[in-house]
């Protein structure tokens, strides 16, 4: 059967016809689509566009959260004043995927519903606490992003939903976040280990709260939540509940290294995370390597 590319100009239209064919696919910027379905790993016999959907391309603030419609790219993403207000390290960030030909064409909700484990987007979404709004002919549902990978290109999202937008809660406190993707073999690759990390003070601004996301080195983000942590001693070493935390992660071996090698990268990739969340320096990002 030939392959019926379909346009739907509203979301709901989307989700119709997510919900009436069989074996549909939704595609956004089409950069990890495309490679799925020439490697076999996708078969459809229909694709659902989002590129002329109304409203999926917002950034705003809305009733105290920076809202990202799905289809924002990843270059509006790191160019972007209001995100970089909230998150201060996003530039780097989202200016630090693949390359420029994947940060012009891929999305926010691309990039989540592929749920590659190596993608930087989903930790610093999910440190920020941030919740996917999907929507189906069943009506929407808030998913944490820290929730939404399952697995290994597998998520929360049943087959005929679509992430809509993004939400990332704004505080009213100080929050601080810093991020390390580490790529020992080269600058635009995904990372070997990524850590991300959000340092926010409780809202009576006596104390801080730690969160801290890794990815790469596991199937579905590793978050760890420190609920009242001691900043003054977190510049000398990480608490011993996080260090103890973090030698839990069991990861893979890959072409990427020994599960020895990619356990001890993630531990650093904290410790940098870390480090640029109390410099609250915004040009530690990615890039860093091993
Ligand atoms: C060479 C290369 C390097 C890369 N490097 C990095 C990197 O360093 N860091 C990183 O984070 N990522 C990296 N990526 C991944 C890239 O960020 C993603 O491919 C991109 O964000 C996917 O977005 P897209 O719009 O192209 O999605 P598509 O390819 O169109 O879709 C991807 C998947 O998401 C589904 N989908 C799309 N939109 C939605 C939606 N709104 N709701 C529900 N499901 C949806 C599709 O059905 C499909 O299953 C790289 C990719 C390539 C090819």
């Amino acid at each position: 059967m030939p392959l019926t590319f379909h346009h739907p100009t509203s979301l709901m239209a989307a989700c119709e016809l997510l919900a009436e064919l069989d074996d549909a696919h939704l595609i956004a910027g089409g950069v990890s689509l495309s490679l799925m379905v020439r490697e076999g790993f996708v078969e459809t016999d229909h694709l659902v566009g989002l590129g002329r959907v109304d409203g999926l391309g917002e950034m705003a603030r809305v009733d105290g959260a920076l809202v990202l419609g799905a289809r924002v790219t990843h270059d509006r993403l790191a160019h972007s004043e209001s995100v970089r207000e909230v998150i201060g390290c996003a530039p780097r960030v989202f200016g630090g995927i693949g390359n420029s030909r994947v940060r012009n064409a891929g999305t926010l909700g691309g990039n989540l519903a592929h749920a590659d484990p190596a993608q930087d987007p989903p930790l610093l979404l999910a440190a920020a606490r941030a919740v996917a709004e999907v929507r189906s002919v069943r009506g929407t549902r808030d998913v944490a992003v820290a929730e939404l990978a399952t697995g290994v290109f597998e998520t929360a999202l049943e087959a005929d939903e679509v992430i809509a937008r993004v939400r990332v809660p704004v505080p009213a406190t100080s929050r601080r976040f810093g991020y390390c993707k580490l790529t020992p073999n080269s600058h635009d690759d995904y990372g070997t280990a990524n850590a991300a990390v959000a340092l926010e003070s409780t809202p009576d601004g006596s104390g801080w709260s730690l969160r801290i996301v890794v990815g790469a080195v596991v199937a579905t983000p590793f978050v760890l939540d420190v609920p009242d942590v001691d900043v003054d001693s977190l510049e000398a070493g990480l608490p011993s509940a996080v260090t103890e935390a973090l030698a839990t992660i069991r990861p893979q071996h890959d072409r990427k290294g020994t599960p020895a090698y990619k356990a001890a990268l993630a531990q650093v990739a904290v410790r940098r995370a870390v480090d640029a969340a109390l410099r609250d320096d915004a040009s530690a990002g990615p890039r860093s390597s091993a």
